[in-house]
């Protein structure tokens, strides 16, 4: 089964508008020509529609970092899915560790969230981790399984393959402490096979990516892994050249 390649850059809360807009007409010819690999860029809601005009028609598609789980309501401050979509936003980052560390986002709100955004015709990428702590003492397999399990329960088989997920190693994160090749491959097979015991289909089908510390320098070795179908990219998709350099990478 072979999967496309996802390279998603996750500007997280940098760049104004216009430093948007200087961004994106840098990145588009460096990535213009790169074949066989899907670029995204998950940018500040501020962002979003400047980024989607800019981006119309080239390969690279846009997605926000982060949504409601309802519809609409009584929640001042928050952006629905449907309010994602309607702006021709292509898909939304989930349950990243900041968001859950800083602001409280739990695994009940992300078992409502994902399917919210599949209904929106959005793309989700859930992210999913073990602090160092949790390494250190075994329990990483009993994180992923228990994220994997209450993040994705209200997703049905069929439409598992249409999540990407995102390993994200917390210690790796901002660090430049790059996961072993071992590691990130021992990690996201394991994802594999969690999603394998809801549908062995969905689990050769789904887009599994590696983040924490990719840099132009360690993306071809981590992306060539057998399971790893790409990269959640941080520090290093902030600036154009990198972030295409990683792009080609994918490609390679
Ligand atoms: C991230 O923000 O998801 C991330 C992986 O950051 P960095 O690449 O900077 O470690």
């Amino acid at each position: 089964m072979s999967r496309i390649p996802l390279i998603a850059g996750n500007w997280k809360m940098y760049k104004t508008e216009e430093q948007s807009e200087e961004y994106i007409q840098a990145l588009l010819p460096r990535v213009s020509a790169i074949d066989g690999v899907e670029v995204a860029i998950c940018v500040p809601f501020t962002d979003l529609r400047a980024m989607v005009d800019s981006a119309r028609g080239s390969r690279v598609e846009v997605y926000a970092q982060n949504m409601h789980q309802e519809p609409e309501g009584a929640f001042t401050g928050e952006i629905s899915a449907p309010m994602l979509s309607e702006l021709d936003v292509r898909g939304v980052v989930l349950g990243h560790s900041e968001r859950r560390a800083l602001f409280g986002e739990s695994d009940r709100a992300l078992a409502a969230k994902v399917p919210s955004a599949l209904a929106a015709g959005l793309v989700p990428i859930l992210c999913v981790g073990e602090t160092e702590q949790e390494r250190d003492s075994d329990e990483t397999d009993r994180k992923l399984r228990q994220q994997i399990r209450e993040d994705l329960a209200g997703v049905p088989a069929e439409r598992l393959a249409d999540v990407v997920i995102a390993y994200e190693p917390i210690w790796a994160i901002g660090t430049g402490r790059v996961a072993s090749a071992e590691q990130a491959q021992e990690a996201i097979a394991f994802i594999r096979a969690l999603v394998g015991d809801r549908d062995r289909d969905a689990a050769e089908r789904v887009r599994i990516l590696y983040g924490g510390s990719v840099k132009p320098e360690n993306a071809a070795e981590l992306i060539a892994l057998p399971d790893v179908d790409g990269a959640l990219v941080g520090g290093a998709s902030l600036e154009a050249e990198s972030f295409a350099q990683i792009v080609a990478a994918a490609a390679a």
